[in-house]
C-alpha cells in the first residue's frame, strides 16, 4: 500500500473512470489522493488529502454546514468501492467510415452515467 492517504472526496468511489475500475470484481474504488502524506511542500498541501480539486470541492460542499455547526467529519480510512459496473466496449464508424471502438464504464443493467 502507497504511503498515502485515500482521496476524501464524498464520492469519489463512484465516478466510472477506468483508473477507478477494478475489471476482476466489477467495482469502483476511490483513489488514492494525489500526493503522499510525507509531502510537505507549500505547493498543493491539500493533494495528501484529495486525488483531484473536483473532489477538493465536492467535499467543501459536503462538509461546510458541518464545519460551520462544529461537528465531526469522518476521515476516509479505507478505500471505498461501489459495485455493479462493466466496462463496455462499443465499435462505430468515424466521419469517414471506419470502424473505431471506444469504451466505458458503466453500471451494469443500467444506463449511463
Ligand atoms: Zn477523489
Amino acid at each position: 500500500m502507497p504511503n498515502k492517504h485515500f482521496c476524501q472526496g464524498p464520492t469519489c468511489h463512484e465516478k466510472p473512470t477506468t483508473d477507478r475500475f477494478l475489471k476482476s470484481r466489477g467495482v469502483i474504488r476511490g483513489r488514492y489522493a494525489y500526493a503522499t502524506m510525507d509531502h510537505d511542500s507549500e505547493y498543493y498541501k491539500r493533494g495528501r488529502y484529495f486525488c483531484s480539486t473536483a473532489c477538493e470541492y465536492a467535499w467543501l460542499d459536503e462538509h461546510m454546514e458541518n464545519i460551520e455547526q462544529g461537528r465531526p467529519i469522518e476521515f476516509i480510512r479505507h478505500r471505498r468501492e461501489s459495485g455493479g459496473y462493466e466496462k463496455r466496449t462499443t465499435t462505430s464508424d468515424d466521419y469517414f467510415g471506419r470502424p473505431y471502438t471506444s469504451s466505458s464504464i458503466q453500471r451494469i443493467n443500467g444506463t449511463d452515467n
